[in-house]
């Protein structure tokens, strides 16, 4: 069994990227989950303009969830800036709503506003205080990018980690994954930084000063920063094989899904504990999402 902590998708292919691309729809992602062998995914809505070319809402999300019933998980997404961009909005009415439909987390949070927007930090408070599990993705910059800002260092996460302690906080993208390393080289931080990782990086750091902080491994940055360099990876998949989550972040029908042969092949080949490999895949997920069985 797999379950998925990160995927996207649209109700009907609808309008294409600059690239070509459209998001998958969920019959595109169940075909995929099929194929690899994932049994359920989370499906996270797209609620903030710089994330995408087009919106999903957490309504929608509900509905493919309903419909597919036992494929997908619904997490629910609320922009900080929402109904009136203004600290007075009721985000815990929302929360409470979503909540009580069945959503099993928030994000992923896209919004390019700084990490410690004090829209953000509300946002944060109200999932804490109802243990309500937040995916974010960081921006490099405001501008020319999408996610929370933060950093070099990622010195605003760690200030969230510290003012909420109890909210979970998965990261994810480039920059956080970057971080795994105390250099990022050519590639910078918004890219895939490869080759050996040298002690001292911020992540491996973090990782044991927040016992809240978890890691979405999905897209190509979880993947490459748990693959550039295969024995740092599998020792640090042992290490934090309580709080690392397996994902894909399927964007479109074409995404690959290498990280499931990596896995796979870190556990045949004894890289990998049986134990940290059905933590990372499921029950991390299980455990942290409160999952009924399926
Ligand atoms: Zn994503």
């Amino acid at each position: 069994m797999i379950i998925d902590i990160h995927m996207h998708t649209v109700r009907a292919a609808g309008m294409r990227r600059a690239n070509g691309e459209t998001f998958a729809t969920p019959t595109q992602l169940v075909r995929i989950m099929d194929r690899v062998g994932i049994e359920r995914a989370v499906l996270l809505p797209m609620v903030s303009p710089e994330g995408s070319h087009c919106l999903t809402s957490t309504e929608e999300v509900l509905l493919i969830a309903r419909r597919y019933k036992g494929r997908f998980i619904p997490f629910c997404n609320i922009d900080p800036r929402i109904e009136m961009n203004s600290l007075s909005t009721d985000l815990g009415h929302m929360l409470d709503y979503y909540i009580a439909q069945g959503c099993k987390g928030l994000g992923e949070i896209t919004a390019n506003l700084p990490f410690d927007d004090p829209r953000v930090e509300k946002l944060f408070d109200a999932c804490q205080s109802r243990d309500l599990p937040v995916t974010f993705h960081v921006g490099p910059q405001e501008g020319d990018c999408y996610g929370l800002v933060d950093g070099p260092g990622l010195p605003r996460l760690e200030q969230a980690l510290m003012r909420f302690p109890k909210l979970k906080l998965l990261g994810h993208s480039q920059p956080f994954w970057a971080e795994i390393a105390p250099d990022y080289g050519e590639a910078g931080r918004n890219g895939y930084p490869k080759g050996p990782i040298k002690p001292g990086g911020r992540l491996p750091q973090l990782f044991s000063r927040y016992p809240s902080l978890y890691g979405d491994l999905s897209a190509g940055s979880g993947y490459n920063a748990m693959s550039r360099d295969p024995e740092f990876g599998y020792h640090f998949m042992e290490k934090y094989q309580d709080r690392l989550l397996f994902g894909t972040d399927i964007c479109a029908p074409s995404n690959d899904t290498p990280l499931v042969r990596y896995l796979h092949t870190a556990l045949s080949e004894g890289k990998l504990s049986s134990q940290a490999y059905e933590k990372i895949t499921w029950r991390n997920a299980s455990l942290l999402l409160k999952l009924e069985p399926a």
